[in-house]
C-alpha cells in the first residue's frame, strides 16, 4: 500500500497504535490530540518526523526474516487496511500473519525495532503499555486469539519474541472507549483537555489550538521583541528527538540504582567483580541565605557578590 493512501485511510477509523491516546495512556498518550488529528484539524506546529520511525519501517523485513529463523514458523504479508465487521471504527495495518501450526490458529505478528535503553527495559520489566493496547486492538479486528511481538535491538543484532493470548477485559475497555471515542469524532464534542502543565502539552503539535493563552505561543512574525531564525528548525528537531532517547536512558539507570540499593539493603560498603559500591549516609551542612538576608541584610551584603553567567534554556512555544 502506498503511503498516500495509508495516510487517507488511516482517517477514517482507530489503528493499532491509536488506542494508547484513548485512555491517556502516559508518556505520550491524548484523547484530544487523537480527536484533532482524526477530524482533520491543520496542527499549529509542524510535526515533527521522528527518525525511529524511518527506522521501524526500513527494518520491518529483517524482522520478519528473524523471527521465521528464531520460531520457523510461517508467516504471509497482508498487504491492505482490515476493518472490524462488528466495530466499523476498528482497523489495522498489520506487519505479518503467523500461518497455522499444530493446535494453533493462525495469529498476528507486530514487528519492533527498539534502542538499547527500550531492549533492556523491556527484557527486564515487559512490554509497554501502549503496545499491550495496539496487539488488543489488532486481536479484537481480526477476531484472531493470539499474537506474538517480534523485537529487535539492531546496533547489537539482539532479537526477543514472545506470544499474548485474547485477552476479553481489555477489548472490552477499547470497544467502550473506542466507540464512545469515535462518536466524538463524527459529532463532537472534543475530548477534555489534559493539564495545561501536563509534559505532553508542551510540545504538541496542536498545543496553540487547545490551551489557547494558557501555552505561550509566538507564531512567525508575531514577536516584534524575538527575532525569528528557522534555520536553527532542523537542529531542534535533532535535538528534541536525541532529547526522548535521554530520558528513556535516565529512567532506565534510576530504576537499575534502585535495584541495586534493595540489593544493599543496610550495607553501606561493597565489592563485586570490578566495581566498589558505596551507600554511606552523608551529613553536610546547609546554608540559608534567604534566611540571613533577612535577618542580618548588612552582613549578607558584605559577603554577598555578583557573578555573570549566560544559561542556556529551551521552552516550547
Ligand atoms: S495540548 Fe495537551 S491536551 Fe491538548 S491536544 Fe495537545 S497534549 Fe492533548
Amino acid at each position: 500500500m502506498d503511503r498516500k493512501q495509508f495516510l487517507k485511510e488511516r482517517l477514517t477509523g482507530l489503528g493499532g497504535s491509536d488506542i494508547h491516546h484513548l485512555f491517556n495512556e502516559e508518556p505520550y498518550g491524548c484523547s484530544r490530540k487523537l480527536w484533532y488529528d482524526k477530524t482533520s484539524q491543520e496542527p499549529d506546529y509542524p510535526v515533527i518526523a521522528s527518525n525511529i520511525m524511518t527506522r521501524g519501517n526500513k527494518l520491518e523485513q529483517l524482522i520478519r526474516e528473524e523471527y521465521v529463523l528464531h520460531t520457523d514458523r510461517k508467516i504471509r504479508r497482508v498487504n491492505r487496511m482490515i476493518t472490524s465487521k462488528q466495530h466499523p471504527w476498528a482497523m489495522c495495518h498489520l506487519d505479518a500473519e503467523i500461518v497455522a501450526f499444530d493446535d494453533r490458529k493462525t495469529g498476528i505478528l507486530e514487528c519492533k525495532s527498539v534502542g538499547r535503553p527500550m531492549y533492556y527495559k523491556i527484557r527486564d520489566e515487559g512490554i509497554p503499555t501502549s503496545w499491550i493496547w495496539q496487539m488488543q486492538h489488532y486481536l479484537l479486528t481480526t477476531n484472531r486469539q493470539w499474537g506474538s511481538y517480534a523485537v529487535l535491538w539492531a546496533d547489537n543484532w539482539e532479537f526477543i519474541h514472545f506470544d499474548v493470548e485474547v485477552d476479553a477485559e481489555l477489548q472490552e475497555s477499547i470497544i467502550s472507549a473506542g466507540t464512545g471515542f469515535w462518536r466524538m469524532v463524527e459529532n463532537g464534542p472534543a475530548p477534555v483537555q489534559l493539564d495545561a502543565k501536563d509534559k505532553r502539552c508542551s510540545n504538541c503539535e496542536y498545543r496553540h489550538t487547545c490551551q489557547g493563552e494558557k501555552l505561550m505561543v509566538l507564531a512567525q512574525g508575531n514577536s516584534d521583541e524575538v527575532p525569528f531564525d528557522n534555520s536553527l528548525d532542523t537542529l531542534m528537531n535533532e535535538y528534541a528527538t536525541v532529547k526522548v532517547l535521554q530520558e528513556e536512558t535516565a529512567a532506565l539507570v534510576e530504576s537499575k540504582k534502585q535495584d541495586i540499593k534493595e540489593a544493599l539493603g543496610d550495607r553501606v560498603l561493597v565489592d563485586c567483580t570490578g566495581f566498589r559500591l558505596y551507600y554511606k549516609p552523608v551529613e553536610s551542612t546547609r546554608f540559608k541565605s534567604s534566611a540571613l538576608k533577612k535577618e542580618n541584610p548588612d552582613l549578607y551584603e558584605k559577603y554577598a557578590y555578583k557573578s555573570v553567567s549566560r544559561p542556556f534554556r529551551i521552552r516550547s512555544i
